[in-house]
């Protein structure tokens, strides 16, 4: 089988391409550019690769620029989309390319009769931003969805722009009756495939380089391993609907500073929070439907562990 992988040089989706070709699958992958070798050779050294990768170029901002990698593909996994907090222009740097990108790229799949289901990679962001309260004794889960008013007056505009592409995504296939799953992880940690350093891995990076505090904030974190398996689970099942959330587990920063002594306590780590506000409540993420496809999460522990040890592998701390 053939299948296209969007934004292949990423975090998440080098191990989705990693997964699918220990599968068997034929993957045709994108790339935004082929004679970046940081962005491509780790890709092309993978069991299989040889044989079964076929790397495009495309880029989410320009139409038609993923026809001829998603020509001939009966799985489309759209994983490209910017993942950054600090832009100047979220229009331009994050919601144009999350949201034209997500209809340029469903749009290739409508114009090709072999796309059988597309896996969209959402996230969590575009599940639990909405003004409701977040508390232990709240279970968020597949039927909730961030609100653009309230990601707007927050600025937060990575969630803005992850829930403005989802809404549309739903929407797009409904009217072209494409089959589409969403997974919506949370922050995703665990081994770094790249040598490039992505968001999610810099969070951990952060804490462990030496900062004096850590963040007042509360995620749901999940290995990476994990959600990419999620991802060929939900191709791979026919009777996948909907969206999956994947939250292994939701934890104040300080939890997280705190797993890191106990692992390590040589480490030098953030001692005190970054203000003096109550700490941000911790609250639940639903696993049930995660758990329907057969998914089994990885301890937080372990992805932790598994993330301090592929940064030092990596270099980028001592
Ligand atoms: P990465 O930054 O590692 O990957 C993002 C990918 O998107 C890269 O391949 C990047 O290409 C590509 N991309 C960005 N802009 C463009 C563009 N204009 N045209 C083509 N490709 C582009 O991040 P992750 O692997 O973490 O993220 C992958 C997906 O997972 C995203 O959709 C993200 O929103 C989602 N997600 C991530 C979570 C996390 O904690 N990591 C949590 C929940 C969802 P290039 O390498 O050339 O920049």
């Amino acid at each position: 089988k053939t299948v296209c992988v969007t934004g292949a040089s990423g975090f998440i989706a080098s191990w989705i391409v990693k997964f699918l070709l220990q599968r068997g699958y034929t993957v045709k992958a994108s790339v935004r550019d082929l004679n970046d070798t940081k962005k491509t050779a780790h890709l092309l050294a993978l069991d299989g690769a040889r044989e079964r990768l076929h790397l495009f170029k495309a880029n989410l901002l320009e139409e038609g620029s993923f026809d001829a990698a998603i020509d001939g593909c009966e799985g489309v996994f759209h994983t490209a989309s910017p993942f950054y907090h600090a832009v100047q222009d979220p229009q331009a740097e994050l919601i144009d390319p999350a949201l034209k990108g997500t209809l340029n790229v469903l749009g290739s799949c409508a114009k090709t009769s072999s796309v059988k289901k597309v896996v969209l990679t959402s996230s969590i962001a575009a599940v639990a931003y909405n003004g409701k309260p977040r508390t232990p004794d709240v279970v968020v889960d597949e039927t909730w969805w961030s609100h653009p008013d309230f990601c707007r007056e927050m600025k937060m505009w990575y969630v803005l722009s992850k829930t403005l592409a989802e809404e549309a995504a739903w929407k797009f296939v409904k009217e072209k009756g494409i089959d589409m799953v969403a997974i919506n992880p949370a922050m995703v940690v665990g081994p770094l495939l790249q040598p490039t350093l992505n968001t999610s891995a810099a969070a951990i990076l952060n804490l462990i380089k030496g900062a004096e505090t850590f963040q007042n904030s509360t995620f749901g974190w999940v290995d990476v391993r994990d959600v990419a398996n999620a991802h060929i689970l939900a191709f791979e099942n026919p009777s996948a609907n909907g969206r999956y959330c994947l939250v292994e587990s939701v934890k104040h920063y300080s939890e997280i500073v705190k797993l890191l002594r106990e692992l390590y306590p040589g480490l030098k780590l953030p001692g005190k929070c970054a203000d003096d506000e109550p700490f941000v409540p911790v609250y639940h993420v639903s696993k049930e439907k995660a758990k329907s496809l057969g998914l089994e999460f990885t301890p937080l522990e372990q992805s932790i562990k598994d993330t301090v040890e592929s940064l030092k592998e990596k270099n980028f701390f001592n």
